[in-house]
C-alpha cells in the first residue's frame, strides 16, 4: 500500500502546517491549499485519498468548495473542519456534500482516527481503475500493472502517473503537475517532474517498447495519444 494522499485546505497557516506535519507523522502524504479556490482546483483534479477542509476561507468558503467538488462529479471523502463559535452548521456541511465534520480545537488523535474511517468507507466513482491500453491503475490496491505485469511504483510515482491517467490524451503542464503531486507549497526544483517523468518512462513504457509517456516541448507532458474531446 502506497502512502494515504491527503489535501488540507486551511487559511491558517500555523493551523494547517500542524495538521500537515503531524498527519506525515502518521505515514499520510499531504499537501495543503490556503484558499478556497486553490484547494478547489487542487481537489478536483482527483488526486486525493481524502480531504480536510475549513469552512471559513478566502476565496471560497468550505459549503462552497464541498458543493462544487460533488457537482464536479469529484467524490474525493472530504472532512469539513467546523468552528465551536457557532460559525458553522453541522448539517450543512453534511447537506453540501462533506463525509464527516470535525469541530475546532480537536484532538488530533481524533482526526487522524477520523481521516482512517474515511478512508476505509470512501466508495467514490474516483476509485475506478485507470486505463490506457494495456496500462492499469489500480487506485483502491494502489498497484500498477501493464499486461499481466506487476509494475512497482513509489508513492510519488504512483501519484504522477495517476495524474497522468485522469487527464490521459491531453497535455498537463510542469507547474501543473507540480501543484498536482508535489502540492502548491512546493519549493524544490521544478526539474523533479522531469526526473521523475524519467522513472516512469523507465517504469511504465521502456521496458514494454512503448512509449506512451510523452513529452511535449515547451507544454509538459502527456500520456497517450491527443483525444480532442478531452479539454
Ligand atoms: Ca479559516
Amino acid at each position: 500500500m502506497s502512502a494515504m494522499r491527503v489535501l488540507v485546505i486551511e487559511d491558517e497557516a500555523a493551523l494547517a502546517e500542524g495538521i500537515a506535519r503531524g498527519l506525515e507523522g502518521e505515514g499520510f502524504e499531504v499537501s495543503v491549499a490556503h484558499d478556497g479556490l486553490d484547494g478547489f482546483e487542487l481537489a478536483r483534479a482527483g488526486n486525493f485519498d481524502l480531504i480536510v477542509l475549513d469552512i471559513m476561507l478566502p476565496g471560497m468558503n468550505g459549503y462552497r468548495v464541498c458543493s462544487s467538488l460533488r457537482d464536479a462529479e469529484v467524490w474525493t471523502p472530504i472532512l469539513m473542519l467546523t468552528a465551536k463559535s457557532g460559525e458553522y452548521d453541522e448539517a450543512e456541511a453534511l447537506d453540501t456534500g462533506a463525509d464527516d465534520f470535525l469541530s475546532k480545537p480537536f484532538s488530533f488523535v481524533v482526526l487522524v482516527a477520523r481521516l482512517r474511517a474515511l478512508a476505509r468507507r470512501r466508495t467514490d466513482h474516483n476509485l475506478q481503475p485507470l486505463e490506457l491500453g494495456d496500462l492499469t491503475l489500480d487506485i483502491v490496491a494502489r498497484t500498477c500493472r501493464r499486461g499481466s505485469t506487476e509494475i512497482p511504483l513509489s508513492p510519488r510515482e504512483f501519484a504522477l502517473l495517476e495524474a497522468l491517467l485522469r487527464r490521459r490524451g491531453h497535455v498537463i503542464s510542469k507547474q501543473e503537475l507540480l501543484d498536482l503531486v508535489w502540492g502548491e507549497g512546493f519549493e524544490g526544483d521544478p526539474n523533479v517532474v522531469e526526473v521523475y517523468v524519467g522513472y516512469l518512462r523507465r517504469k511504465i513504457d521502456r521496458p514494454f517498447g512503448m512509449s506512451d509517456l510523452e513529452t511535449v516541448r515547451g507544454e509538459g507532458y502527456r500520456l497517450g495519444t491527443p483525444d480532442p474531446a478531452l479539454r
